[in-house]
């Protein structure tokens, strides 16, 4: 059997790597640590978590992570055997001590006879000799093979920050308040959905975005200059009072069908799925807290309720723009021998890098032994994310993503909100069972 390279020994990379051992084929997993480090891990341990010791949401019937963490075990994952073995109390979430989960990862990869580890850092796109090749050199990926990325992708399509916008659920936004308009009426007049305030509202809501309380850069990140394009909400609140007017909040070519006149100012959102369950609060990228973001992002008119799938941020964060350059299979399409896998896909998060790093494993795996692999159900938590990764999410605006329910094909009878998510989770992992026991 030919081996499969796989760069990158994080979350993803291990991962895809134990995936390909377990069917069977034998694995070289190039990872850079110790030889060099990055800004952000501090052991030269495979599964390095960086920052926070959580997985997140363990009940699958509160949270898509939830579900993912369970399709993810019934599926073999090393990451989440060694995150069980691992854990610590975090009521209900899966958290895990950080030392003795990277020491379980490591250990089980460097006891599988079919695992090469070689620690080297890859300056290029993998040679030809290599054959199929994985690539989860995650968010902060080495400069050189950073750039022999970007030369084969394109100038546009490699991103070293992101630069999120808050995401909304569609069936969260008040339209008894807000209403669907296109500037100008350009387009269909679904493509925006637009809140009003008046100049009292606008008023308050440009102090409260001030007086919030604010993330701040990691030393290394402040470094890169990133402004260009992807200002913060508030620091463009900060150059005066009527900036935001004359910019996102603009209110010129829209018209209030409820009062006939035009607002003072208006928040856009657009669609930022293909099955529209999902809104993005246009030029919202934002450093405000979390917790800041829903308090501040709930006084605009027709959101008072809203929720969010995904919050604002602004970070150091190396990923390419999967939904046109990959196909459905996580290959890239100009050269289908390397896949993507992690971070680096633009899904966000521990779980989501792993959980691509799960399925990338596997269809190499498939690939490698001739066989045709197939996509988990889009109805599944890892087929959803897959979707969006890999062609449902809008391209042109393309951030990061957390694996979150809207991603989730929405049903066809009407289910009432409080035992949706439940209806999910069974839904999901019904069909992932039946995916796993088909021959
Ligand atoms: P990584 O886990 O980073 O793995 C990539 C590996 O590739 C690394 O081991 C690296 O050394 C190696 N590598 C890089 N370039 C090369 C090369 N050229 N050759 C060989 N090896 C290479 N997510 C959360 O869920 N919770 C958090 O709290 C959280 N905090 C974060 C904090 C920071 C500062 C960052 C940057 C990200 C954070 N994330 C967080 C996002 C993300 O989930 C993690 O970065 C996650 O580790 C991504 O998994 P990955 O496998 O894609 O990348």
């Amino acid at each position: 059997l030919k081996t499969v390279h796989v760069i990158g020994g994080g979350l993803a990379g291990s991962e895809a790597a134990w995936q390909l051992a377990r069917a069977g084929v034998p694995v070289v997993l190039h990872e850079m640590r110790p030889v060099q480090g990055t800004d952000a891990h501090h052991t030269d341990g495979l599964a390095e978590l960086v920052c926070s010791n959580s997985f997140r949401s363990d009940d699958p019937n509160a949270s898509a992570v939830g579900v993912l963490h369970e399709e993810m075990r019934r599926l073999g994952s090393l990451i989440l055997t060694c995150g069980d073995a691992a854990r610590v109390p975090a009521g209900s979430a899966l958290a895990v001590d950080r030392d003795d989960f990277s020491a379980r990862v490591t250990a089980a990869i460097e006891a599988e006879p079919l695992i090469e580890i070689r620690r080297e850092r890859v300056d290029g796109l993998p040679p030809p000799e290599w054959g199929q090749t994985i690539i989860a050199t995650g968010p902060l990926t080495a400069a050189p093979l950073a750039e022999a990325i970007r030369a084969q992708t394109g100038e546009d399509a490699l991103a070293f920050f992101d630069a999120i916008a808050p995401i909304v659920h569609r069936d969260s936004i008040d339209m008894e308040t807000a209403w669907f308009q296109s500037r100008y009426d350009k387009g269909d007049g679904k493509d925006y959905i637009n809140c009003p305030m008046d100049e009292a509202q606008y008023g308050a809501f440009i102090e409260a975005l001030m007086t919030g309380e604010k993330t701040v850069f990691k030393e290394w990140e402040a470094s890169t200059p990133y402004f260009e394009g992807c200002m913060p909400i508030e620091v463009m609140a900060e150059r005066g009072p009527q900036t935001l007017r004359f910019g996102p909040m603009k209110p010129v070519g829209l018209t209030n069908p409820r009062s006939g006149k035009k607002a003072y100012a208006v928040v856009q959102l657009r669609q930022d799925n293909a099955s529209a369950t999902l809104w993005n609060m246009v030029g919202f990228q934002t450093k405000l807290r979390h917790a800041e973001q829903v308090r501040i992002f709930r006084t605009i008119p027709g959101l008072e309720n809203a929720e969010f799938a995904r919050l604002g941020g602004l970070h150091r964060n190396t990923f390419i723009k999967s939904p046109v350059l990959l196909d459905g299979m996580l290959r890239l399409k100009s050269d289908p021998r390397i896949r993507f896998a992690g971070q680096i896909t633009g899904c966000e998060g521990y779980i989501e890098s792993a959980s691509v790093g799960l399925l990338a494993g596997r269809f190499a795996a498939a690939d490698a032994l001739g066989q045709t692999p197939d996509l988990p159900p889009r109805t599944t938590a890892l087929g959803a994310l897959l979707a969006h990764i890999t062609g449902e999410a809008v391209a042109e605006t393309y951030q990061p993503m957390n694996v979150n329910f809207g991603l989730f094909p929405p049903f066809d009878a009407r289910v009432p909100k409080k035992s949706r998510k439940a209806a999910y989770a069974e839904r999901a992992l019904a069909d992932l069972d039946g995916w796993i026991a088909a021959p």
